[in-house]
């Protein structure tokens, strides 16, 4: 009904200060199909409904933020990331060693249907090693008839297994109280939480574009690229570097530093390594070499940097070997592959000889400040209804869906929420996008637009 329309519309405060009212982030772990994500959903509830009808932004999420008993929290969700990977087991390892290096306690699923496996053991073992305080959730526990099979999990040496129904909520709640009994009373040394004035900058882009170049670069100094092989896990390490006159926080350089895509089988983990950075930043530099073709890869990278609404700046580099061929080869791509994102900034550089990366402030800042860009109701509403006077809807079986109302309904990347007679579609919402950007600017920032249809 209408009052909850109102109620997601002015939930600005969430988007304002989501990092600070959380007192601290669970990562849900456990090997595939014990029922993660079907927890995560439980626990989000009606919160999860409303991301997920914003086209293209829950996907590869990694932290959502919930709530229970009156407590804010972030959620970490593990259970879109499990990949067609042949080594499951290590696969499972370096997720959950990932989920816990964001999180500050832990819950881990099993399922009491299939009983306790030696994956399950594995998994045990690892957050042993990061001593997080784990809460054990023995799934698929459906009756109190089942509760039986909770018992053999003390094996586990965790304390309680807590038997629950993650698909009926049966025992979600005493879950919860314990799990966050125990995130209370931990050290909160979660990346997602670092409270800093400095603005977090990830870069990211698949193996030798000149990450760790253009990282040396900016920091005017040769680092020692330290190669390290499987198995041995330091923390992130972020790295503050000026740049014109202001700090950055750079986040994970250690992750760039120690090439993980030269350990074999680290695609799929340099891939999740991508996203954990992505997720603490604000800001993400996302590089192409120009001297190869540009991958699938490559705009694979960038569409995670622009699914998880985060700002970006294109960086263009390997400058110094364009040649007239490439440069004509990029520029067919601007207008096809990258034709999602025409509305970042591009700055084409050399990592290796420093030239144009004097360009980076500038177009960093820019897009920050498109991200953080609020623009008020009435002159959203004004924009928008002179917009549809000119160009109204198209006519969908004799009825024409009207706009009644906007607002942005957050920041960081800006959201706006459209309150329309019926469902607008796909081609009307990038004509309000693009007009929006025409009007307002939010270069370098991606902006998010969902439509709440009034009866
Ligand atoms: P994930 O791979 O760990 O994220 O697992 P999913 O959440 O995708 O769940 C795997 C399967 O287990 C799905 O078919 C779910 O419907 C099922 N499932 C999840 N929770 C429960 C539960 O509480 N009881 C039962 N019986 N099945 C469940
Ligand atoms: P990373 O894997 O993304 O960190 O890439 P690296 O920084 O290790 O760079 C991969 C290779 O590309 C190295 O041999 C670098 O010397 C080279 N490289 C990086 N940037 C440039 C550049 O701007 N111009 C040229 N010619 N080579 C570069």
């Amino acid at each position: 009904g209408d009052e909850e329309l109102i109620e997601d519309a002015g939930d600005t405060d969430e988007d304002e200060a989501p990092v600070n009212r959380a007192v601290g982030v669970i990562a849900v772990v456990g090997r595939p199909n014990v029922g993660k994500s079907t927890l995560v959903n439980r626990i989000l509830g009606r919160r999860a409904a409303v991301v997920e009808d914003t086209p293209g932004v829950t996907r590869d999420r990694v932290s959502y933020d919930a709530e229970w008993a009156g407590t804010d929290f972030k959620l970490v969700d593990t259970g879109g990331w499990e990949a067609d990977v042949e080594g499951i087991d290590s696969a499972i390892a370096s997720q959950a060693q990932i989920a816990v290096g964001l999180s500050d306690a832990v819950i881990l699923v099993v399922d009491g249907s299939v009983g306790l496996t030696s994956s399950d053991s594995r998994i045990v073992s690892m957050l042993r090693a990061a001593g997080k305080p784990v809460t054990v959730a023995v799934n698929k526990v459906d009756t109190g008839e089942q509760e039986y099979l909770t018992a053999e999990f003390w094996k586990l040496g965790l304390g309680e297994p807590f038997g629950i129904s993650a698909m009926h909520g049966r025992g979600v709640g005493d879950l919860l109280d314990d799990a966050l009994a125990k995130l209370k009373k931990a050290d909160k040394t979660s990346g997602l939480l670092t409270p800093s004035t400095l603005r977090r900058v990830a870069l990211i882009g698949r193996p030798n574009v000149g990450k760790s170049s253009l990282l040396n670069q900016l920091a005017h100094e040769e680092r020692a690229v330290v190669d390290d092989y499987a198995g041995t896990t330091r923390d992130p390490v972020d790295e503050v570097i000026k740049l014109d006159g202001e700090d950055w926080l750079f986040i994970d350089t250690a992750g760039i530093k120690r090439r993980l895509h030269k350990i074999s089988g680290a695609e799929y983990y340099s891939s999740l390594r991508t996203q954990a950075a992505i997720e603490r930043a604000e800001l993400a530099l996302v590089l192409f070499d120009v001297s190869q073709p540009i991958s699938d890869q490559d705009l694979k990278v960038m569409s995670q940097a622009v699914d998880a609404g985060r700002a970006i700046v294109l960086v263009f580099n390997k400058w110094d070997l364009q040649d007239e061929f490439s440069r004509q080869r990029l520029e067919r791509l601007w207008e096809t592959e990258f034709s999602r994102v025409r509305w970042a900034q591009r700055v084409n550089l050399s990592a290796k000889t420093g030239w144009h990366t004097n360009r980076l402030p500038q177009a960093m800042r820019q897009a920050l400040e498109s991200w953080d860009k609020r623009i008020s109701t009435g002159k959203l509403n004004a924009f928008l209804g002179q917009l549809q006077a000119a160009h109204p809807h198209p006519l969908r079986g004799g009825k024409q869906p009207r706009i009644l109302f906007a607002t942005q309904a957050g920041t960081r990347p800006p959201r706006f929420v459209i309150f329309a007679t019926g469902f607008l579609d796909h081609g009307y919402r990038r004509f309000i996008e693009r007009s929006l950007r025409d009007e307002f600017g939010f270069e370098g920032s991606p902006i998010q637009i969902s439509v709440k249809v009034r009866e």
